[in-house]
């Protein structure tokens, strides 16, 4: 393999397809690698859920984005994403109350469809749910989710149509560099040359980012989802909720079946090799979950446990990606560290680095925000909540 092209794309996850395809679009010649296959890394096994709920502008306006191309996938990707919008609320306790409300202001102000809930209210929108600790709710109509896997090789065959090289079971073992500027990579296959690489490696961002010498904050932790079948009466789909007080979040799959995993800040602690952890859940997560759901909709303390898995979080320091050329005029750019919520961004993520790596001024969406230095300047991103993974 001897290879030239404008832009190298590490990753097939949705960062890299979606960045492949922004890229092709504007006329690049693109090689997007994956080591494994389209979706294989935690992309696929996402649980993908498009909310717009989070506590800056960028970010609130990036999910919106998103939004709109997963409401619309067929005409603005080419394929379907199986979007689903069952609408979302988010659950916090009365000391987040505030960071509640500025939250939904913010994201009303972006044009974002959003309202707050009292505890009556909620209780009529979703029957069934524990709503006596709640003094408020935060409620999006237009959210839901998408099928991960869907998603990301709709993009990556997007990108191939206008002509990227979408190239499998193809691992970069090396990013090479002359007088201090990208010129290619090494594959076992061969080598590709471009004088730009894109490190899309999310939870394998770190190692990918060694290859050209970078050290990035990045930690790949072990994170596990599991299923429950809704017991008899309560089969029809329910909205997302995302659990501040009890640290979850549950969503329907599918005609019976409910998702759910932890939105703890304690994920973060299980750190472990992206190519060598325990892909299976563990029996005490499904216990823990499980009682956390059935705190907030009783009715699931009936259901049946039908198993779960579990796969990778890419976790910066402040729960939010890099973006950015590492280091500056180098042409080896970071995308990756989306902490677990980055699927819904991935469609404004493209867009932002189309717009980075061609110079664009002005750019729709900026990347200064996901700088590396803001780690050193000791200006990370900051949530309105205790919990920085809510974005
Ligand atoms: C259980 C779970 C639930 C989640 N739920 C949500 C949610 O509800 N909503 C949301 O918005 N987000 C969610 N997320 C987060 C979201 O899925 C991720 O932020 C996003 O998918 C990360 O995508 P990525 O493209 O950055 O990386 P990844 O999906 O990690 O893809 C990286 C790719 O790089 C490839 N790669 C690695 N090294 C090399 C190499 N050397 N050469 C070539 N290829 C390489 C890998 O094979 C992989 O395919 C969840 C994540 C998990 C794990």
């Amino acid at each position: 393999m001897a290879q030239t092209c404008d832009a190298i794309v590490i990753g097939a996850g949705i960062m890299g397809a979606s960045s492949a395809f922004q890229l092709a679009k504007r006329g690049l010649t693109v090689a997007l690698l994956d080591k494994s296959y389209v979706g294989h890394g935690p992309t696929g096994q996402s649980s993908a859920i498009i909310r717009q709920h989070y506590s800056n502008e960028l970010t609130a306006r990036m999910a919106l984005y998103g939004l709109r191309v997963f409401q619309d996938f067929e005409a603005r990707v080419g394929d379907e994403c199986g979007f689903r919008q069952t609408g979302m609320v988010v659950l916090v306790e009365a000391a987040d109350r505030a960071g509640l409300e500025a939250n939904v202001a913010l994201q009303r102000a972006v044009g974002i469809s959003a309202e707050l809930l009292s505890p009556e209210a909620l209780r009529e929108l979703v029957p069934g749910l524990t709503t006596t600790d709640l003094v408020a709710a935060a409620h999006e109509p237009e959210s839901g989710y998408a099928d991960p896997y869907l998603a990301v090789s709709a993009y990556a065959q997007a990108a191939k149509r206008l002509g990227a090289s979408v190239l499998q079971n193809t691992e970069v073992t090396g990013v090479r560099f002359h007088a201090g500027k990208v010129v290619g990579v090494e594959t076992p296959g061969g080598r590709i040359d471009a004088p730009v690489v894109l490190n899309c490696g999310g939870a394998w961002g770190a190692p990918v980012a060694r290859l050209a010498g970078v050290e990035v904050p990045i930690a790949s932790c072990r994170v596990q989802v599991a299923y429950f079948r809704r017991p008899p009466g309560h089969e029809a789909p329910h909205p997302v909720v995302l659990d501040f007080i009890h640290a979850s979040y549950f969503r329907s799959e599918g005609d019976d079946l409910t998702l759910a995993g932890l939105v703890d800040p304690a994920e973060a602690d299980a750190v472990v090799d992206p190519d060598r952890y325990n892909e299976g859940v563990d029996f005490d997560f499904i216990s823990e979950v499980g009682e956390r759901l059935g705190r907030r909709y009783p009715a699931m303390e009936r259901s049946e446990s039908t198993g779960g898995y579990a796969s990778l979080y890419a976790v910066t320091p402040d729960w939010h990606p890099i973006v950015d050329e590492v280091p500056a005029g180098s042409g080896f750019y970071v995308c990756s560290g989306f902490s677990g919520h980055g699927f819904k961004l991935g469609p404004a993520v493209g867009v932002m680095v189309a717009e980075m790596l061609t110079g664009v001024s002005t750019p729709r969406f900026d990347p200064r925000f996901f700088r590396f230095s803001r780690y050193a300047e000791n200006d990370p991103v900051r949530g309105q909540y205790e919990y920085s993974i809510a974005g």
